[in-house]
């Protein structure tokens, strides 16, 4: 009431009113939200806000992944209390972010991160900044700021709650809840999108993806999670704004296909990517990977056993999946210059050095993530010498489980012997003596073979060198 009176009165910014969203309070049984499914942590959080007078809300994915019987990744709490207000009602709270300022805070080794409400963007009134963050960053005092393409490259100007949700992505994104109160709040039709299983972007599309391209990768990561339609309208611009990732910092770039990976729908979400048209030249490592020869059948594996991994609660390590994503083009180099004459290990160095090089420019991997990459490949020719000596400080490494794995996975798709696989399945299982035999017995079967090899040509031994089928 008070709210359309003063719409009425202000005339002119009806139109703002229009963009933010009408209030709506859900209570039960509108909604199904069980209670008693909220960690303490959150609870805590936002009781502990409103008791010091704040508002406070649960919101985002955990809401949505309630609401659908989800269970939720982590839980985020919106909230009006500044940064500076959020850190000393907690013991342990630390402010992070500098593009986007938030505050953790930590119970044990669960991070609830809490979000001020944020203003919506006025482009017309930021900061434009031609060229890179460090420039926006030197605009001092301005909270905002975007860059030429209108991407938004810095987001710290606290607003009320409908504003703060008319910025969120998706409508099924921009749900509050107040556990005190038992109610959701919804000011874009989000609970009406989650029933019908719709993802539809609030606001107009086009400027959405242009404020933050990473959008573009959100709409196949959501779609492909919650198994939602995309409305026709948030689609319809994609195709033609997928140039836009190209804008987007190499480390946010990387952040977000880790996400899109990790959630348990990585090949859902590449069909999805491929669907809207992004895939082309925009995941330069996922369509290089498909491209390589041989690379499609061993990625499409890779992220099968992702998913099925995640489905049965287990991680996939970021190093794992990249040296996955990676392996058909490392794979087709190790060939080449072993073709040249280099040795099989030296030649796996070389290859691994030269392809972590050729990407990092558009996708940066942390230095932490590239070396156990590594290890993961040059354990490769290394499983395949089935001598004491190798054999047995193989299975030492610390990478050696990864590496299994990544094993397994080559020879489920032609590039490694199915054989070697077995061996080394058993040959985990074994005790000391049962070991010893495993090694000899390998030994044996792999003399004959190679001898007449020798004869031929000077060959690596079978599963030590690049794999050859897909
Ligand atoms: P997940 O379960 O995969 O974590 P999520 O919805 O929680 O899904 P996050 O990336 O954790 O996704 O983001 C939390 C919330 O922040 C989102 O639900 C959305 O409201 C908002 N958000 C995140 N990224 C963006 C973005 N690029 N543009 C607009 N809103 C965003
Ligand atoms: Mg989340």
């Amino acid at each position: 009431m008070i709210r359309k009176l003063i719409t009425r009165l202000l005339g002119k910014k009806s139109a703002t009113a229009k963009a933010e969203g009408r209030r709506l309070e859900i209570a039960r049984p509108q909604h199904e939200i069980d209670a008693t499914r909220l960690p303490n942590s959150a609870v805590t959080v936002v009781r502990t806000l409103q008791q010091a007078g704040f508002e406070a809300y649960i919101v985002g994915g955990a809401v949505r992944d309630l609401l659908l019987g989800l269970k939720p990744k982590d839980f985020d709490v919106a909230t009006n209390a500044t940064p500076e207000q959020v850190k000393p009602l907690f013991r342990r709270a630390f402010l992070i972010g500098r593009r986007f300022r938030i505050v953790h805070v930590m119970f044990g080794r669960e991070i609830i991160e809490v979000s001020t409400f944020r203003a919506t963007l006025d482009t017309q009134a930021s900061a434009t900044v031609e060229g890179d963050e460090r420039n926006a960053r030197d605009l001092a005092g301005r909270q905002h700021a975007v860059d030429a393409s209108g991407r938004v490259l810095r987001d710290n100007v606290w607003g009320p709650q409908d504003q703060d949700a008319a910025r969120r992505d998706f409508t099924v994104n921009a749900l509050y809840y107040d556990p005190t109160r038992d109610i959701v709040v919804d000011y874009h039709h989000g609970l009406r999108d989650l029933k019908a299983r719709t993802l539809r972007m609030i606001g107009d599309p086009a400027t959405r993806y242009r404020e933050d391209p990473v959008r573009l990768l959100r709409v196949a990561r959501f779609a492909a999670k919650l198994g939602f339609a995309i409305d026709p309208a948030t689609r319809a611009p994609i195709a033609e704004q997928a140039e836009l990732l190209r804008n987007v910092p190499s480390a946010r770039l990387f952040d977000e296909t880790i996400k899109l990976l990790q959630t348990g729908h990585a090949l859902a979400s590449l069909e999805q990517l491929r669907a809207l048209g992004l895939h082309q030249g925009l995941l330069p490592l996922i369509e290089l990977a498909l491209n390589q020869p041989h690379g499609e059948a061993f990625v499409l594996a890779a992220l099968r056993d992702t998913d099925a991994r995640i489905g049965e609660g287990k991680t996939a390590s970021p190093s794992f999946l990249f040296a996955c994503l990676l392996w058909p083009q490392v794979n087709n180099r190790w060939a080449e210059l072993q073709a040249e004459g280099l040795p099989a290990i030296a030649a796996l160095d070389t290859a691994a050095d030269e392809i972590i090089a050729a990407q990092a420019e558009r996708l940066a991997i942390q230095r932490r993530i590239a070396v156990d990459m590594r290890e993961i490949w040059s354990l490769q020719p290394r499983l395949a010498r089935r001598t004491p000596r190798y054999a047995n400080s193989a299975l030492d490494h610390p990478r050696f489980r990864a590496a299994y794995d990544f094993l397994l996975l080559r020879a489920q798709t032609g590039g490694a012997e199915p054989e070697l696989a077995n061996w080394w399945e058993r040959f985990q299982q074994a005790d000391e003596a049962e070991r010893a035999e495993l090694i000899e017995q390998a030994g044996r079967a792999s003399t004959e073979p190679a001898q007449r090899k020798r004869r031929r040509r000077k060959k690596p031994a079978v599963g030590s060198g690049p794999d050859s089928a897909g």
